[in-house]
């Protein structure tokens, strides 16, 4: 208990770069007109979030999602009549939400002038139900909306031609971003990860990469870099990428060895 209160004013930080990283993706979207279908990567902790976010403008006669429109008002919490949101980070939406969404989008609005869809967790559809938006995403009913929301961009290479495609751009967290020089600063980064998903995980790592490549330290970063793909590639546990990570800094692992074990 005494650990987690020590670390409070660190997450605290860390909450408003993810906030911030989070408002300038935000901005971003709409700044490039969203009234085409797009997809979007960023943590599935944010996904939810940034389809309310969103929804708002969207769904607003102004595009502003603040003023007092028809649209505007409906809003009860975080749902709106004219808002569907399906599937979660964990668990995408199946070949039969994904079919049956052709029909709630078609269908009438009922405050805004419109209706859009956020679908989560699409890194992890199943084929089918990836085929099954090829039509849907190609002419969308109406003046409808669909937005693939995803963890890792991993999507069918027709399906990602229709699609804008918009990135979270990694928050600068002080504590995470730094890599750690020894096993005292590995725990207490091990610590402000303790609220990552094993994809923000990643997303932490992959700057290191790029600061270890800078810095000219390629083993290294071709090392952690293995360690990111393999923990994708096997749908690796938070903790298991960790500890891999613990060897690569510290036990010289041997990645060349591992990876003619594994590919
Ligand atoms: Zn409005």
């Amino acid at each position: 208990m005494q650990k987690k209160n020590l670390a409070v004013n660190e997450n605290e930080e860390e909450q408003n770069f993810l906030q911030e990283s989070f408002s300038s993706l935000v901005a971003e979207i709409k700044s490039n007109g969203i009234d085409t279908n797009f997809a979007c990567v960023l943590p599935g902790s944010l996904q939810r979030k940034l389809a309310v976010e969103l929804g708002k403008s969207l769904l607003c006669e102004s595009k502003t999602g603040e003023d007092n429109c028809e649209s505007c008002k409906a809003w009860v919490g975080e749902s709106h009549p004219d808002l569907i949101i399906i599937g979660s980070p964990d668990k995408p939406p199946g070949i039969k939400e994904c079919m049956s969404l052709w029909e709630e989008i078609s269908l009438f609005p009922v405050a805004a002038n419109r209706r859009v869809a956020f679908l989560l967790g699409c890194d992890k559809l199943s084929l089918p139900a990836a085929n099954s938006l090829l039509k849907l995403t190609e002419e969308t009913p109406g003046d409808g909306l669909v937005a693939l929301l995803m963890e890792e961009e991993k999507m069918l290479p027709t399906l990602k031609s229709r699609l804008h495609i918009f990135r979270f751009k990694l928050p600068l967290l002080k504590s995470s971003t730094d890599i750690p020089k020894n096993k005292d600063q590995f725990l207490k980064w091990l610590r402000s990860t303790s609220n990552m998903s094993t994809g923000e995980v990643a997303l932490v790592l992959s700057g290191w990469v790029s600061t270890l490549v800078d810095e000219g330290r390629f083993d290294k970063a071709a090392d952690i870099e293995m360690a990111r793909v393999l923990s994708e590639k096997y749908n690796m546990s938070k903790e298991m990428l960790e500890d891999l990570i613990y060897m690569v800094l510290w036990e010289g692992y041997d990645f060349e060895l591992l990876s003619g074990v594994l590919w």
